[in-house]
């Protein structure tokens, strides 16, 4: 399936959460934006910023995006505050758990569409 816009406002978008997350956001987070149904998403971050200041990324500096060879993704000029969610070790499905790590750092997005907008989070630098 295509990526949309849709997909990464419900896996990244949390703009109205504190940008310090307590230790058990991962766990319902990563559950309640269905990231846990049929297996547990490895990795997710979570962006605590507005809608404008994440698509706004989309014209900021273009570079070869990290996890594949595409050119369309994007580097944020500022740090954004961000949540890292990463399943630990000894997670079992359907018991999802999750390390909630809390930071400031560049994100890597790829952007799509006229105008472009953000339809998948490539990396945090
Ligand atoms: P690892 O640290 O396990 O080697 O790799 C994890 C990678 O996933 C890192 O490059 C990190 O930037 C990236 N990553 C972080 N959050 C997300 C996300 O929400 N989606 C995807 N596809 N990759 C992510």
């Amino acid at each position: 399936r295509k990526p949309s816009v849709q997909d990464f406002k419900r896996q990244h978008m949390d703009p109205d959460s504190p940008p310090n997350s307590r230790p058990t956001y991962c766990n319902q987070m990563m559950k309640r934006r269905g990231m846990t149904k049929g297996s547990c998403k490895r990795v997710n971050t979570f962006l605590h910023e507005s809608w404008a200041t994440v698509k706004a990324i989309c014209s900021q500096r273009q570079m070869t995006c990290k996890t594949s060879s595409r050119n369309n993704c994007h580097k944020s000029s500022s740090t954004l505050h961000i949540t890292d969610c990463r399943l630990k070790g000894s997670s079992k499905y359907p018991n999802c758990d999750y390390t909630t790590t809390n930071s400031q750092k560049h994100i890597i997005i790829a952007c799509e569409g006229n105008p472009l907008v953000p339809v998948h989070f490539d990396a945090s630098v």
